[in-house]
C-alpha cells in the first residue's frame, strides 16, 4: 500500500469544493503519519477512545472527525479537541455535546445523521424528526454547538441505481433546508461510492480503505 500515492491521486480527482476526511480507524499512527507527511490534516475515526489516543500521539494541527455512532457517556473524552461530529442522531446527544463543549469553552460543530438507506439501519434520524429537532426550543438554546449540515450512509450494495436514489433523497432534503438552517456541509460517500456521492451533491467524503488499504479487525 502506498498511502501517500493513493491519497495524492484521490485528492487530484476531487472537485475543489469537496473536502476529504481520511478514515483511519484500526490503522496505526505510522500509517496516518504517511498521510500527514504529504500534507493531509483531516482524519476520521469511529471510536472515541481510539481517536483520543491518536490525538494524543499525533501533531496537534490535525482536525479529528468523529464519524461513528456516539455514546453519550464518552462525549467528554473528545470534547476538548474534536473538530466535527458526523453522526448526531438525537436531541439528548446534542444536549450532552453542548454541555461538554461548554466545559471546554468551545463551540463544537455537528452534522445530523439522516437515515437514507432502504436497509433497516439502526442509526440516523428520519427527516421529520431531524426537522423537529432543528425547530425545537431546546435546540435553539444550545450555545456551544453548531449544526452545520447533514450526513448520510447509503445501503451497502452494488446497485448503483439504489445508491443514487438514496443520495439524491438526502441532497434534496439538504437543499430544501439549507438556507433556513445555514447548512454548509453534506457528508456522503465512502471508498465504494464517493464518486456517486459527489455526483449527487456531497461536499464532504469519508474515505478509508481506498487510501489505507483494507482493515484487519483481528
Ligand atoms: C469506516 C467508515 C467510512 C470509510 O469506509 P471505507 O469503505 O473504508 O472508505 C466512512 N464512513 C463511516 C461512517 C465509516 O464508519
Amino acid at each position: 500500500m502506498n498511502i501517500a500515492e493513493n491519497l495524492t491521486e484521490l485528492k487530484n480527482t476531487l472537485p475543489s469544493y469537496v473536502s476529504l476526511v481520511a478514515v483511519t480507524k484500526t490503522k496505526p499512527v505510522s500509517d496516518i503519519m504517511e498521510a500527514y507527511d504529504v500534507g493531509h490534516r483531516v482524519f476520521g475515526e469511529n471510536k472515541i477512545q481510539e481517536m483520543e489516543s491518536k490525538w494524543r500521539e499525533m501533531p496537534k494541527d490535525v482536525q479529528w472527525h468523529m464519524i461513528g455512532h456516539v455514546q453519550r457517556n464518552k462525549v467528554k473524552y473528545m470534547a476538548p479537541f474534536v473538530h466535527l461530529i458526523h453522526a448526531v442522531d438525537s436531541l439528548k446527544l446534542l444536549k450532552e455535546i453542548n454541555k461538554e463543549a461548554e466545559k471546554n469553552s468551545r463551540v463544537i460543530k455537528c452534522l445530523l445523521q439522516v437515515k437514507i438507506a432502504e436497509e433497516d439501519s439502526k442509526f440516523g434520524m428520519g427527516e421529520a424528526d431531524a426537522l423537529q429537532l432543528l425547530a425545537s426550543e431546546e435546540f435553539k438554546k444550545f450555545k456551544n454547538i453548531s449544526v452545520i449540515g447533514l450526513m448520510g450512509m447509503a445501503t451497502f450494495t452494488d446497485n448503483e441505481v439504489q445508491i443514487t436514489n438514496e443520495f439524491q433523497k438526502l441532497k434534496k432534503f439538504y437543499e430544501q433546508h439549507q438556507n433556513a438552517f445555514q447548512f454548509t456541509t453534506l457528508s456522503m460517500g465512502m471508498s465504494s461510492d464517493y464518486n456517486l456521492a459527489i455526483a449527487n451533491g456531497s461536499n464532504m467524503i469519508r474515505v478509508g480503505s481506498a487510501i489505507f488499504g483494507e482493515r484487519n479487525y483481528n
